[in-house]
């Protein structure tokens, strides 16, 4: 007699072939994610708007042995992030973790911010995770399993000149705590990792001044790597943290610790 049973999906037990997509996964922050995450034997999507930079990032992780697939996809694009996710599931065959870290910075006292200004900050920073997550989830609902790692920043406490940056930032907490709720029953974890100041080219156009200014209220007198986030990302990706979700983790040399705006 044929046997009555539902066949569980296989879950993954450790990082090793797991497949990540890294957004804005080219340079800064971004890329010191996709090398944490391929040093633990990830197979890694990049997506960026930046062709050339996604070139050399595939390049310089392949070279280490990993399996990279650079998609240039704006993340803003409902359209563009719905085929680099089928084209991803054709190649890998699912797809665990979703890192959404693409961003721009945006430096405006409110009195002086345009109301596109606004929008594109928003955008590119909070709607676009939304996005990712809709063309994602579906997927990792059928595997009953997925991990949702959403980049913040400190600055979502809010930030003198960063009122759309820090609003977006603070949206992020938001939406991580709401997916977490939602997807909690479907072996889903979202969290989000609040950076300090991180050395990276988003940091390096900053004004010098406010740059130096910003070094100084770190308590560690040190700028994060784009490793140290790579670390916190490293924690929530795995599969040994799925009993963790909703949860913000400031990864900022104890920037946090301060509610001191500069
Ligand atoms: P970078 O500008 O160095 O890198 C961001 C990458 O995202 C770039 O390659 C950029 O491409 C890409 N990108 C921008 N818009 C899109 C889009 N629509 N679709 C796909 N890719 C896009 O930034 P960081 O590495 O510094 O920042 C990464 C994340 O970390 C951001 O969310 C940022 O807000 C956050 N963060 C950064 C901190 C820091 O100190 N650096 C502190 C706290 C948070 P292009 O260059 O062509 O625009």
């Amino acid at each position: 007699m044929e046997e009555d049973y539902k066949q569980e999906p296989v879950q993954p037990t450790s990082l090793r072939g797991m497949t990540a997509i890294v957004t804005g996964g080219a340079r800064g922050i971004g890329l010191g994610i996709a090398r944490t995450l391929a040093a633990e034997g990830c197979r890694l999507a990049l997506w960026d708007i930046d062709n050339d930079s996604l070139e050399a990032a595939s390049q310089e992780l392949r070279a280490t042995g990993a399996d990279v697939v650079g998609q240039q996809v704006s993340v803003t694009s409902t359209e563009e992030v719905e085929a680099a996710v089928a084209s991803l599931i054709q190649r890998n065959g699912r797809i665990d973790v979703l890192v959404n870290n693409a961003g721009i910075a945006g430096e405006k006292l409110v009195m002086k911010m345009e109301l596109d200004f606004w929008q594109r900050v928003i955008e590119t920073n909070l709607t676009s995770q939304f996005i990712c997550c809709k063309a994602v989830v579906p997927s990792m609902m059928k595997q009953k399993f997925g991990r949702i790692v959403n980049i913040s920043s400190r600055a979502w406490l809010g930030n003198r000149g960063q009122a759309s940056y820090s609003a977006s930032k603070g949206g992020v907490v938001s939406l991580t705590r709401t997916l977490a709720l939602e997807f909690a029953r479907n072996g889903i974890t979202a969290n989000a990792i609040a950076p300090g100041i991180i050395d990276t080219p988003l940091f390096a156009l900053l004004d010098a001044n406010v740059q130096d200014n910003l070094r100084r209220t770190v308590p560690m007198q040190r700028m994060g790597q784009g490793e140290d986030i790579g670390n916190a990302v490293r924690f929530f990706a795995s599969p040994s943290s799925s009993y963790v979700t909703g949860q913000v983790l400031y990864v900022c040399g104890g920037r946090s610790l301060s509610s001191a705006s500069v």
